[in-house]
């Protein structure tokens, strides 16, 4: 019986960019690189297929949503607040 060697799958790394809209990611595609999609991680929306076919996340989101979330970690950093000081209590 023939031994079957399979490849593993190289991890998805894609580029991510900024935009010219704030919170909004370009996410490059796994199978096409070199193509874009434009995610909204907070609005929850993402030109690629998976969204438009109504996929509720797609792996650009939760991508963009990271990035989204390293940058406002940074922002915070960068002006001196802990992330236990940055919660605000809201009345219930
Ligand atoms: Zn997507």
């Amino acid at each position: 019986m023939p031994r079957t060697t399979r490849t593993p799958k190289p991890a998805y790394r894609p580029h991510v960019r900024l935009s010219d809209v704030h919170g909004v990611y370009l996410v490059e595609s796994e199978r096409f690189a070199g193509e874009y999609y434009t995610t909204d991680p907070i609005l929850e929306t993402c030109t690629c297929e998976a969204a438009k076919w109504g996929r509720a996340t797609c792996k650009h989101r939760r991508l963009a949503l990271q990035v989204w979330d390293a940058h406002r970690v940074m922002r915070l950093r960068a002006r001196g607040i802990t992330e236990a000081a940055r919660t605000i209590p809201v009345a219930a």
